[in-house]
């Protein structure tokens, strides 16, 4: 309808349509103004007011060149009005300045409307605020690239980010899929609402957790991928295991008590310049080579050259069925006193009685469980073990032995590791008794928390040796500030202690510093009497060696303790 025909007597007396005339006005999202052939200002709808910040009291009387922003020359508004006066209309970008005096971009379409006569009584101007329509066109493009359930960005999005990499960029990169593990079954078992909350819950975990160099991206129901430039892969894979077992745990949604574990397939950019396909791909692949072995894995991409052997694959999936399967033991070694020739602690050292390969030794699945994520399940089963018989002895002639079991660095730096040591110790109720042993690569990590975290473990009354001493880099001044009882020298400088002068300067210097450090210091691989009286007359404090004997299974080791008494 044209606005000539609205003026015409015909429609005057019209409410419905007066109505729907005022309704459309106050409710587009285009602001209009209209005024009298002077261009006085005699009506205004809402958006107007919304896009200037000009009520109608504001500007009644008033001119649209209270709009000025100063933008425009006075060629550019000599050649509107030129062309409103010769077609009645005018169309335009228009840059305005609101109340507050901030400027702003809009489309501006000027009509004039005239009477009967042919002349001019009124102009309507109608206006579009670009600015906002930049902000809607960002919302758009954001909306676009991100998952509308976790507010993550989406597959698609994440595919671009990576195909606009440079080359340099992505040789250093890592992918890494991280996918929740089984959750088709917690969608059918609790629902997809809870589902679908129990994903939100993770994304926020995750997102938490991602660096500010990183993206994090969900690309497909329960699958989210991680980028970002790495270093060091070992560092990498210390992270990641990290990040997955910070987000694996037990989430209480809709009031049900969901356990949430992630299995992660990473691979890295050095193999792959440009092709970001295979990239993603082979981080697929990553997550399912490792979930041939087990669930809850970190796994890095392997090409099938330098794939495992199937033995290795293998043995890795038998390791993580091992410890439901009773095929894991404790043996125990004990440490003398070269002073009073006492007897009154152990180590505890894991065996695996494979049932086909008999008993393995430690050095050939330890790497492996590290490898795989299963260090934390096999030191929380060893520190299990070894306090459950510390509680058994607490009414016994061993009521005041002790047991140090093995830490590895990663095992340390797991965050549920101070939780399930405080239970375990809450558990068999110990107090006393139990030692840690941790090699030298915990004084190499810099980590402030590293500190705190031994600071914590020491307070709960459990003493720390420091394993394997001189075979790593120690920080010396950084040993004297952590909560260390004994070094452990390491067994190669004993092997040949009576005849290598290097080693026994070696050894005679790790004594030295033990002892200036307020430490005791305990030499392993004893073998010998000859190693035993070197290590004594170098005012070395204990032995530990197949001399008193080789470790033992636990009731043999207690008839070899009560063997020594008699
Ligand atoms: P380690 O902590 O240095 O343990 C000492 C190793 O030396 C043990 O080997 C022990 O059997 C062996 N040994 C003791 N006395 C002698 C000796 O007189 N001569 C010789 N030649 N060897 C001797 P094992 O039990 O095979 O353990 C190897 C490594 O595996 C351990 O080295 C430790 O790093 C690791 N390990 C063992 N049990 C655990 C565990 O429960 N947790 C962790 N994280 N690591 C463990
Ligand atoms: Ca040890
Ligand atoms: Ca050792």
């Amino acid at each position: 309808m044209l606005i000539e025909e609205l003026s015409s007597p015909k429609y005057s007396n019209d409410h419905y349509l007066l109505q729907f005339l005022e309704a459309t006005f106050n409710n587009t999202d285009n602001g209009i103004i209209l005024t009298d052939e002077n261009l006085k200002i005699i009506a205004i709808n809402q958006a107007f007011t919304l896009i200037t910040g000009y009520s109608y009291n504001d500007i009644k009387d008033q001119t649209p060149r209270i709009l000025k922003s100063g933008k425009h020359d006075l060629s550019h508004y000599k050649k509107m009005w030129q062309e409103i006066t010769r077609f009645g209309f005018w169309q335009g970008v228009m840059v305005n300045k609101n109340k507050a005096g901030e400027q702003y971009t809009e489309w501006l379409t000027i009509k004039a409307i005239k009477d009967k006569e042919g002349n001019i009584f009124r102009y309507i101007g109608i206006m579009y605020n670009l600015s906002l329509f930049e902000e809607k066109q960002k919302t758009i493009n954001f909306l676009k690239s991100c998952d509308s359930a976790t507010s993550l960005l989406n597959r698609s999005a994440i595919v671009d980010y990576l195909a606009g990499l440079d080359k340099e960029t992505k040789q250093q990169l890592f992918l890494s899929v991280i996918d929740i593990d089984h959750f088709y079954f917690i969608n059918e078992r609790y629902g997809t609402a809870t589902g679908d909350l129990a994903l939100k819950e993770i994304a926020k975990n995750l997102n938490r957790l991602t660096l500010p160099n990183e993206k994090l991206a969900r690309i497909s129901a329960d699958k989210f991928l991680l980028v970002g430039q790495f270093e060091d892969q070992h560092k990498l894979a210390l992270r990641l295991a990290s990040l997955k077992n910070k987000v694996s745990k037990n989430y209480f949604i809709n009031s049900y008590s969901i356990d949430i574990n992630l299995s992660l397939g990473i691979e890295l950019g050095k193999n792959e310049l440009n092709d970001v396909s295979t990239l993603l791909r082979n981080a697929e692949q990553a997550l399912t080579q490792g979930r041939k072995i087990s669930y809850g894995l970190v796994h890095f991409f392997e090409s099938s050259q330098n794939s495992l052997t199937l033995e290795e694959i293998n043995l890795a999936r038998e390791l993580s069925h091992a410890f439901d399967n009773q095929q894991m033991e404790l043996y125990y070694q004990p440490k003398a006193s070269l002073v009073t020739g006492q007897i009154f602690s152990s180590e505890a050292l894991i065996r695996w009685n494979h049932p086909q390969h008999g008993v393995i030794a430690p050095d050939k699945f330890i790497p492996l469980a590290e490898r795989y994520g299963l260090i934390h399940r096999l030191g929380h089963w060893v520190l299990e073990e070894a306090c459950e018989q510390l509680n058994r002895w607490k009414k016994t002639t061993f009521s005041n032995f002790k047991i140090a079991v093995n830490m590895s660095l990663q095992q340390l730096m797991d965050v549920r590791f101070l939780d399930s040591l405080k239970q375990v110790l809450k558990k068999y109720n110990i107090v006393k008794g139990l030692e840690i042993e941790l090699t030298e690569s915990v004084l190499l990590s810099q980590e402030k928390n590293g500190l705190r975290i031994l600071e914590e473990i020491a307070g709960m009354g459990i003493q720390l040796n420091i394993d394997d001493f001189g075979t790593g880099y120690s920080n010396l001044s950084y040993l004297r500030k952590m909560p260390v009882k004994f070094l452990k020298i390491d067994r190669s400088f004993i092997t040949e202690i009576i005849d290598n002068t290097s080693d026994q300067m070696i050894v005679r210097s790790i004594i030295a510093i033990g002892h200036n450090l307020g430490m005791q210091v305990i030499a392993e691989g004893v073998e010998t009497q000859q190693h035993c009286a070197w290590l004594k007359s170098n005012q070395c404090d204990f032995i530990q060696g197949y001399l008193l004997t080789r470790p033992l299974p636990i009731t043999r080791f207690e008839e070899w303790i009560g063997n020594q008494q008699i």
